[in-house]
């Protein structure tokens, strides 16, 4: 399977300082995106034009009382071309719900030229108790029923797989439990709940301690068609994880 579109690359810089001048080392590349979350606008005007920028998360409305939050619009104000939902530190630290987090994918994708990562991945506790499959089935049916099986809208959505135990633990799912993973989401869900042509475009990346000395391995699995990347997306080591697909 070779995924149409190309890998993509997405450094997800937290609330780190961010690194300005380490973006304008990146590898220029057809082949995928480069993803890199900020909210500053100085970010964005330093970056080249090959990465491409994304908010780490994003409200469900256009504009209002919402004291701290940040719209879509704003985002593509900014020029993000990305939105990351659903990340495993919104649902456990900010709380956010299956359904919250499937609303705000709805309205960005109806009200926005936006695309969007969208996160899911189960904890330590439901690994254990074989509960992985149907956890990552909820999450996303949770999206299909705010948003049905449109192509147009799946056509903007990345899936980004990231079990909990694995982001910022160091402890990275084997290339082998990461395949299984992405593999049931492709086959079970994108290809039977959405089409058969959506589980051949979908790009489902991987997160959860990807490093420089793990990225190769990762990579040569079929259905491992990019990288969400923490931690290492703040060192040297990123340049190394663009390169995996090389
Ligand atoms: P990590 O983080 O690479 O540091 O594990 C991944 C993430 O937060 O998406």
């Amino acid at each position: 399977f070779i995924p149409p579109l190309g890998q993509i690359i997405a450094g997800d810089w937290k609330s780190y300082q961010y690194l300005i001048e380490s973006i304008r080392q990146f590898p220029s590349q057809e082949e995928f995106s480069s993803v890199i979350p900020v909210w500053l606008s100085e970010f964005i005007k330093s970056k080249p034009n090959h990465v491409q920028a994304a908010g780490q998360n994003c409200y469900k409305k256009e504009n209002g009382a919402f004291t701290g939050e940040t719209s879509p619009q704003m985002l593509e104000d900014l020029k993000c071309q990305w939105v990351i939902l659903g990340h495993s530190e919104r649902r456990t630290i900010f709380k956010e719900t299956d359904d919250e987090i499937a609303e705000k994918a709805k309205f960005v994708l109806e009200h926005t030229k936006l695309s969007v990562i969208f996160c899911i991945g189960e904890t330590l506790e439901e690994r254990e108790q074989n509960k992985t499959n149907d956890i990552v089935t909820r999450q996303l049916n949770a999206l299909k029923q705010k948003i049905g099986d449109s192509k147009d809208y799946y056509d903007r959505i990345v899936v980004a797989y990231e079990p909990v135990w694995a982001i910022g633990t160091g402890k990275t799912a084997t290339p082998e439990q990461a395949q299984e993973v992405h593999k049931f989401i492709r086959d079970h869900f994108l290809k039977t709940e959405i089409s058969e042509k959506c589980a051949n475009v979908t790009r489902i990346i991987y997160g959860g301690s990807v490093t420089g000395k793990n990225c190769a391995d990762l990579a040569k699995k079929p259905d491992i068609d990019g990288f969400l990347v923490g931690g290492a997306s703040l060192k040297q080591e990123f340049t190394e994880i663009c390169n995996s697909w090389q």
